[in-house]
């Protein structure tokens, strides 16, 4: 697979056409930003750590019959992935109360939602991804309401597939970020999971084993991340049943 056109910068990766139009080669980076790129580091291997620990998490959620973007790693730092068009959506599964959610509803972090919680975020960063509701998706013709049906489905049973994966590894899933995308008519799951874009929890002591140390300054933070990597290489998965 020859690696193409670079076709798009963002902050945590590179994305590069390749010589098949309906492949993209995906180049996961050092950077780390937070707080919309206002704090900044580069962070070593925290991209290497990032292209094997997705890869590790979409591998779980095709083999449990989720369809996501991912077709092999090609190197230590690059992925390649079925070309989407992006829903220019996030998409954000909560389980326990934590960062921004907190913060708005005063709801004290490690609060146990009752039930699992949907938001959605308007990609662009010169807006800061505001919140926005299914009546804004579809005026502003985002998605079709169908697309949205398939996309809320799709999020709630990758988190039925990833809570009890990391629970078994001593990890609480506290939420996460999911972006999707079109491909030859289908809406696949598509971007990163890393603990770039979910929050991890060690089960026993609650030590926080994601980007939540970066923004928070408190150090360790490629090692959190090592740290959830080598509990998930350290046994096989079974599939989750539905
Ligand atoms: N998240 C993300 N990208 C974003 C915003 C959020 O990956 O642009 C992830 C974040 O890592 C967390 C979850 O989505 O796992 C919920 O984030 P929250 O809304 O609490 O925002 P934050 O506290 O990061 O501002």
């Amino acid at each position: 697979m020859e690696k193409g056109d670079f076709l798009y910068e963002g902050k945590a990766k590179k994305i590069f056409h390749t010589d098949d139009p309906s492949l993209f080669l995906v180049e996961f980076k050092d950077d780390a930003t937070a707080f919309d790129g206002v704090k900044k580091d580069k962070l070593a291997d925290k991209g290497i750590l990032n292209n094997r620990l997705s890869a590790i998490f979409f591998e779980l959620l095709e083999k449990n019959g989720v369809e996501t973007h991912y077709r092999e790693m090609l190197s230590e730092r690059e992925m390649l992935v079925k070309a989407l068009e992006i829903i220019p959506v996030e998409v954000i599964v909560r389980n326990i109360a934590a960062g921004s959610l907190s913060k708005r509803l005063g709801i004290p972090e490690g609060t146990v939602m009752k039930e699992t919680v949907l938001e959605f975020s308007l990609k662009d960063d010169e807006l800061h991804d505001p919140m926005i509701n299914h009546y804004h998706i579809y005026a502003m013709e985002l998605a079709a309401p169908e697309e949205m049906a398939e996309i809320e489905k799709k999020a709630l049973r990758v988190n039925e597939i990833l809570v009890p994966y990391l629970k078994a590894k001593g990890i609480i899933l506290v939420d996460f970020k999911l972006e999707f995308g079109r491909h030859k008519g289908k809406i696949l799951l598509g971007d990163e999971i890393s603990p770039d874009t979910c929050r991890f929890w060690d089960s026993k002591s609650r030590e926080k084993l994601d980007k939540d140390r970066f923004r928070r300054d408190m150090g360790g933070v490629v090692e959190a991340y090592r740290e959830v990597l080598r509990r998930l290489e350290g046994g096989e998965s079974p599939a989750v049943e539905s």
